[in-house]
C-alpha cells in the first residue's frame, strides 16, 4: 500500500514536471535581449593590485569597451551597466556592493549577467626576491659558554638572492555550480515573485495555471526554481565555454570554465538568470597586466567576449533545441 502510494505520488510529480517543462519552452521569451555588464569591484573594494594598476579600474575600462562593442555588433541588444564610473554609491561593504548588483540585474529582468574581473596570486605582483644556497664557507666562530667558550671553524652556507618572476597567467570563466546548492534557486524563486507581468517568470507561472506563486516554499515552486536553475546552468556553461574558446583563439592561455559554490561569487549566486564571471587575466603577472592596461589588450578582450556572445545568441535563438533540452536529472 505504502509502496503503491509512493509510486503514485512519484508519477504525479513526473507528470507535473513534464507539463511544466513544456510550459517553459512554450512561453519563455527566447533569446538575448538585455545584458548586464558588471565591472567588478569599486573605489572602496578595489580588488587585486598589480604593479601599475588596480582591478577596479581595469574592469571598468574593459566593461565600458565591452558594452560599446556589444552595442556596435548587436544593436538590438540592450546593455545595462552596474557602474560606469569609479564613484560607486552602493559599496559600503563588498557584500552590499554585490547585493546591489544582483538586485539591479534581477529588477532589470535581464537575460544575462556578465561580470568582468581580473585575477591575482597571493604572491606579490611582478615577482619577489628569494634566497638560495650557492655554496659553503669556513668561518671562525666562538662556540660554547663561559670557560668552555672557544674559537672553532664552522661551515656556513653562502646565500644568493635571486628574482622570482610571478609567472601565473591566463583566463578563466566562472559559473555558479547548479547542482550542488539550492541557493540560486532561492533567488530565482524570489525573482519569480517580484515579477508582476511580461517576464518569462510571470507568464510562465500563469501559463502553467498555478496560483501559488506567492508560496515559495511549496514543492511546485521549488521544482520550478530548480528547473530554471538547470536551464540557466546550461546556458551559463555554454557561454563560458565560448568565452574561453575565443580567448584561446586570440592566443591567450585559458584555464577553462570553472564552477564555484562558495560565497565569494555572490553575484553569480544571486542573479535569477544565466550568469558568468570572466577573470580576464592576472594583474600580478607583469606582461599580462600591461596587456590588460593597454588599449589594444582591452579591445581584444572585449572583442573576444563579443564573439562569444554572438555565438551564444545564435545558438540560443537559432539552435534552440540544443539549449531547451531538459537536463538528465529531470528525466
Ligand atoms: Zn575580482
Amino acid at each position: 500500500m505504502v509502496k503503491s502510494l509512493a509510486a503514485l505520488s512519484f508519477l504525479a510529480l513526473m507528470c507535473f514536471m513534464i507539463s511544466f517543462r513544456k510550459s517553459i519552452e512554450m512561453v519563455q521569451r527566447p533569446g538575448l535581449h538585455t545584458i548586464i555588464v558588471d565591472a567588478g569591484h569599486g573605489p572602496k573594494h578595489p580588488g587585486a593590485h598589480g604593479l601599475i594598476s588596480k582591478e577596479k579600474d581595469v574592469t571598468l575600462d574593459i566593461a565600458m569597451k565591452l558594452g560599446e562593442a556589444i552595442q556596435k555588433e548587436m544593436p538590438d541588444v540592450k546593455v545595462l551597466y552596474t557602474r560606469t564610473t569609479d564613484e560607486e554609491q552602493n559599496d559600503e561593504t563588498a557584500g552590499t556592493a554585490n547585493r546591489y548588483r544582483a538586485d539591479f540585474a534581477n529588477k532589470s529582468k535581464a537575460d544575462l549577467f556578465l561580470s568582468i574581473h581580473c585575477n591575482a596570486t597571493p604572491q606579490p605582483a611582478g615577482g619577489w626576491y628569494a634566497k638560495r644556497v650557492i655554496g659553503h664557507k669556513k668561518v671562525l666562530r666562538f662556540v660554547g659558554r663561559g670557560k668552555r667558550r672557544k674559537k672553532k671553524l664552522v661551515n656556513e652556507p653562502i646565500y644568493e638572492s635571486y628574482w622570482v618572476k610571478n609567472m601565473r597567467r591566463g583566463t578563466e570563466t566562472y559559473i555558479w555550480a547548479a547542482d550542488r546548492s539550492g541557493s540560486k534557486s532561492d533567488f530565482i524563486g524570489q525573482r519569480g515573485q517580484e515579477d508582476s507581468e511580461g517576464s518569462e517568470f510571470a507568464s510562465d507561472s500563469a501559463a502553467s495555471g498555478e496560483n501559488e506563486e506567492n508560496d515559495l516554499s511549496s514543492p511546485e515552486a521549488k521544482i520550478r526554481a530548480q528547473l530554471y536553475e538547470q536551464r540557466f546552468f546550461k546556458k551559463s556553461a555554454l557561454l563560458a565555454s565560448f568565452v574561453e574558446d575565443e580567448f584561446k583563439k586570440s592566443g591567450r592561455l585559458s584555464d577553462g570554465v570553472k564552477q564555484r559554490t562558495w560565497k565569494g561569487i555572490w553575484v553569480l549566486q544571486a542573479t535569477g538568470m544565466p550568469s558568468i564571471l570572466v577573470e580576464t587575466g592576472y594583474l600580478t603577472n607583469k606582461e599580462e597586466e600591461e596587456y590588460l592596461n593597454s588599449d589594444s589588450g582591452q579591445d581584444e578582450v572585449a572583442q573576444d567576449i563579443v564573439n562569444a556572445l554572438r555565438r551564444y545568441k545564435q545558438q540560443i535563438e537559432g539552435g534552440k533545441s540544443n539549449i531547451s533540452a531538459a537536463p538528465d536529472s529531470t528525466k
